[in-house]
C-alpha cells in the first residue's frame, strides 16, 4: 500500500484522530504551522500518514504502528546523516504516543547505525491530551531544526565516537 504524504493541509486530521475534540486538532495546527515556519527555504514540511492504523490494530503487526510522521533530514552526504522526526503512533498497550527524535549516524566500532539523541515522548494518557503531546514533540522538532546541522554536533554532544576520517586532513 502506498503511503498517503503531502503538506499538513492535506492531512485528514480528523479521520487519523476520531477522538479528539475541535480544540485540540486546532492546536495540532498550530503547532504544524510552527514547523512549517522553521523549514528549510521556507519549503513546507511533508507528512506521512497511515489510514489503516487509525484504530489500533494490535500487536500482531509487526513493527510499529505509525499514525502520523514526519522526517527531515538535516544533513546526508558521504554516509554521514543527522535527521529529526516527529511521530504519532501507537504503543504496545494501545495507547498513542507522541515521539519526537534527532538521529545521527552511527561511527561506533560496532556499527548500531544510527542513535537516537534526547529523544521526547508523551503518552495520550490521563490528563495528557493529543494536543498536549503533540505540541510538546512539535516544540522540540522546531527546535532541532533550527538547531546545529552538524552530525558531529550531535554525537559529541551524545559522548559518541566521532565519525572514522579515511583521509585524514594532514594539517589542521
Ligand atoms: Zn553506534
Amino acid at each position: 500500500m502506498n503511503t498517503p504524504s503531502g503538506t499538513f493541509e492535506a492531512v485528514p486530521l480528523e479521520v487519523l484522530f476520531p477522538d479528539a475534540g475541535v480544540a485540540d486538532l486546532d492546536r495540532i495546527r498550530r503547532s504544524a504551522h510552527e514547523i512549517d515556519g522553521v523549514q528549510v527555504a521556507g519549503k513546507p514540511q511533508v507528512w506521512q500518514w497511515f489510514p489503516q492504523h487509525v484504530t489500533f490494530p494490535g500487536r500482531a503487526e509487526a513493527g510499529t504502528p505509525e499514525v502520523l510522521l514526519a522526517e527531515v533530514s538535516l544533513h546526508d552526504e558521504g554516509g554521514d546523516w543527522l535527521e529529526v522526526s516527529l511521530d504519532v503512533e501507537w504503543t504496545e498497550e494501545g495507547l498513542l504516543v507522541v515521539w519526537s527524535g534527532i538521529s545521527v549516524a552511527c561511527w561506533c566500532e560496532v556499527d548500531h547505525n544510527a542513535h537516537s539523541i534526547d529523544p521526547v515522548g508523551r503518552t495520550v494518557v490521563g490528563t495528557t491530551s493529543l494536543a498536549d503531546a503533540f505540541e510538546t514533540s512539535a516544540d522540540r522538532f522546531v527546535q532541532w531544526l533550527a538547531g546545529p546541522r552538524d552530525p558531529e554536533f550531535w554525537r559529541s554532544r551524545a559522548s559518541l565516537p566521532p565519525r572514522e576520517q579515511e583521509r585524514a586532513p594532514a594539517v589542521r
